[in-house]
Parts: C-alpha cells; structure tokens; sequence
C-alpha cells in the first residue's frame, strides 16, 4: 500500500511515523508513506499556499492550485484508488472504514488547515472526506496520522501476531477484554486466577465473556 499525505505542516507527521509499529512497517516494506509539502506546489514567490476567503470573515483558506497541482502531479505517476480529504464534516471515521482501506493499493490524503479548502477542491479533486470526530483541531495532520495508523496496523505483517488486531476493540462489535502482565500481584492487587491456569480453551472463553460484559456496560449500543 502507498498512502500520500499532503500537507502545509508536514513535518508535524514526521515522529508519527518514525517510531514503533508504523516505522517498522514502513522499513520493512509493508507500505509506504510519504509526506509532500504543498509549498513545493506553489508558483508563488513567497510560496504562499493560502488566501483570504472571498467575502470576507476571519481566517486563511488553502488555494485550490498548489493543491490541484500537486494532486495532478501525483496522479500522472500512477491510479490511485481514493483522494481523501480529512474534514470534520465527513463520514466518521470507524474500525469498518479501516478495514476496508487497508485493502486500496494506492491513496492520497489532503490535510486543511487554518478555515479549510477552497470548496471547489472538494466539489471536483476529492473523492472521500473522512472525520475523526465531532470536534474541530487546527490541521488535518493528526486525523490524517489517525486514519493511516488505523489502516496500516490491518496490512498483513506489521502487527507481530497477526491474529492481534482481530482481538482489538470493534472488530465483530465487540470491545476488548482486560488484559495483564507481571507482576502477577502489585500493591496485593491480584489478576483473575483463571489467566495463571495454563489452559487456553478457558482462557478464550472467559476472554470473550469479558468482552461481552464490558460491550453490554460501556456500549450496548454496539450489541444491538
Ligand atoms: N472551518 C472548518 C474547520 C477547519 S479546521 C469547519 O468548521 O468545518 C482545519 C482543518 O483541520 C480542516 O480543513 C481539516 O482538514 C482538519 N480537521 C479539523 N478537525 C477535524 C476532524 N474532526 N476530523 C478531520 N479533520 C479535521
């Protein structure tokens, strides 16, 4: 998988995916990430990317050329399936979206910033608009590195035991089970006995009881 992010701020990315399970995934070739500067797409002098909104009101909008530019330049290298831009009024982003892009072979995503992007943008460039929630942040940066560490924890490979992300929370509706690790007692705060007991076929059916109970208490919604 290709994800392309392009962004006015790229360098907030950068750590993101330089640490851990998504840099192991990048070095080992299971996708690939690149972060473009949309300054590097503006023909003006002072590589300004952004304007005053027509009509007045307070705030900077990102242009519509350094952006078609860039996707223009991106698109006439290979297909891509999905230009996603991150936008608080798109459709919420969930574990089923991310399954279903960790399937995509090659994706572009546009970070807003400051008011957003010019609308025409949206209206002829963009494909998919996708919000992390129902509150507004500064850039599209972080929803962006949300999405992507979403979907490239699914890509076969980068999770050590493969089966681990089908245990996390919201696959098969359901969320996931407490878990522990040494010691086995701190402070005489004990684990359940049944973790100590050896026996695996237990272990997974009081795992997913677990489940059931925390789903049926924190979000029955998801039950239903
Ligand atoms: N004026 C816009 C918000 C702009 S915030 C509005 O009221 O809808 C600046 C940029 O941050 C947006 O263009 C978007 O790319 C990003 N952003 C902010 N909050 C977001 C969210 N909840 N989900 C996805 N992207 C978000």
């Amino acid at each position: 998988m290709r994800i392309d992010i392009i962004s006015a701020v790229p360098d907030l990315m950068t750590s993101f995916f330089g640490h851990s399970i998504l840099k192991r995934a990048i070095t080992n070739k299971l996708v690939e990430v690149n972060l473009i500067n949309l300054r590097d797409y503006s023909t003006n002098k002072q590589k300004q990317i952004d304007d005053y909104a027509f009509g007045g009101g307070a705030g900077m909008v990102l242009s519509i050329e350094p952006i078609a530019a860039c996707i223009a330049d991106l698109k006439s290298k290979r297909t891509y399936d999905e230009v996603i831009y991150m936008s608080p009024d798109g459709e919420l982003l969930s574990q089923k979206l991310c399954n279903q892009y960790s399937l995509l072979k090659n994706i572009i995503i546009l970070c807003g910033h400051y008011k957003g992007v010019d609308e025409r943008v949206r209206q002829h460039l963009i494909t998919k608009e996708i919000s992390i929630g129902d509150y507004v942040l500064s850039g599209g940066e972080i929803p962006a590195a949300a999405f992507c560490d979403g979907v490239i924890r699914l890509l076969p490979g980068v999770l050590n035991d493969e089966t681990s992300a089908l245990s996390d929370s919201f696959q098969d509706n359901l969320l996931a089970p407490p878990v522990y690790t040494r010691p086995a007692e701190f402070n005489g705060w004990t684990i359940p006995e049944i973790l100590l007991s050896g026996h695996s076929a237990n272990i997974d059916k009081w795992r997913h009881e677990q489940s059931v109970e925390r789903t049926k208490l924190r979000r029955p919604d998801l039950l239903k």
